[in-house]
């Protein structure tokens, strides 16, 4: 059995008194791809924001390759060097070129050498092919472009875990094939272990081992990923995917 990356006990998180997230348990292994699926408000954000200690919990633990996370902040930016996010808006810094970017936390933060740490974003980038592009600033890139440019900053730090969370739902829809396509084969080629919030049904359907579904703060389903959309097992999740359509 694969190590678990992840793991999620008893987590519960409130924004003052408001419940959102109500015990929370899941673990997830390494080179799994799991999509976070659920309606809007349902808390797949908070979620996924809980693991990498951009929002605190007020219950329950995080467990973190094997070691449980004492939530303090300094551990937490510890974590962050080993968990990439990607979001829907993607924060380039807007005076630094697009290698200068990739290149910040490699560097700065990881102390690897700038040699090094070049190579590697040079391969990334071209990966994502946009090798031509190393010495342009984000103003010139498009918004598809762009969060190719925030996918590969977040790979150049190596990660154990990468998390998106709806990377494509503000693009416009001719530039959301070319981001969802890096994803996938990130997800089939490179063993990364991954937790994707999407509106997409067909990518979420194509990429996922396994589902997680979340209704109003609960895990109602957490299936493989084939069963869940041939076969939901709670009226809620049919709805859902009936809504997709
Ligand atoms: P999703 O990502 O599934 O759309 P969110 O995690 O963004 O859901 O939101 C879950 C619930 O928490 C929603 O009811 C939302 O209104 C609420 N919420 C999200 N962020 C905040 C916040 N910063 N303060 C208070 N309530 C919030
Ligand atoms: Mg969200």
């Amino acid at each position: 059995m694969a190590k678990e990356v992840i793991k999620v006990a008893n987590l519960e998180k409130y924004y003052q008194k408001r419940h959102v997230l109500h015990e929370i348990n899941f673990s997830i292994h390494e080179g799994e791809v799991v999509t976070l699926l659920g309606p809007s408000g349902s808390g797949k954000s908070t979620l996924i924001r809980c693991l990498n200690g951009l929002e605190p919990y007020q219950k329950g633990d995080v467990i973190f390759n094997g070691e449980k996370v004492v939530p303090t902040e300094k551990n937490w930016q510890q974590i962050r060097q080993k968990i990439g996010m990607v979001f829907q808006s993607y924060d380039l810094f807007p005076n630094l070129t697009v290698l200068e970017n990739i290149l910040l936390g490699p560097v700065k933060v990881q102390h690897q050498s700038r040699e090094e740490a070049k190579v590697n974003a040079e391969r990334l980038l071209a990966q994502v092919g946009l090798q031509d592009y190393e010495n342009v600033y984000p103003r010139q890139l498009s918004g598809g472009q762009k969060q190719r440019i925030a996918i590969v900053r977040a790979l150049a730090l190596k990660p154990e875990l990468m998390l998106f969370d709806e990377v494509t739902a503000s693009l416009d829809p001719e530039m959301v094939r070319g981001v969802l396509n890096i994803i996938s084969n990130l997800a089939q080629d490179s063993n990364m272990t991954m937790i994707v919030v999407t509106h997409e049904m067909n990518f979420a359907q194509q990429i996922a081992d396994r589902v997680l579904f979340l209704e109003d703060g609960h895990i109602l389903e957490q299936t493989k990923g084939d069963q869940f959309f041939k076969q939901p097992q709670t009226d809620r999740a049919k709805a859902f995917l009936e809504s997709m359509d």
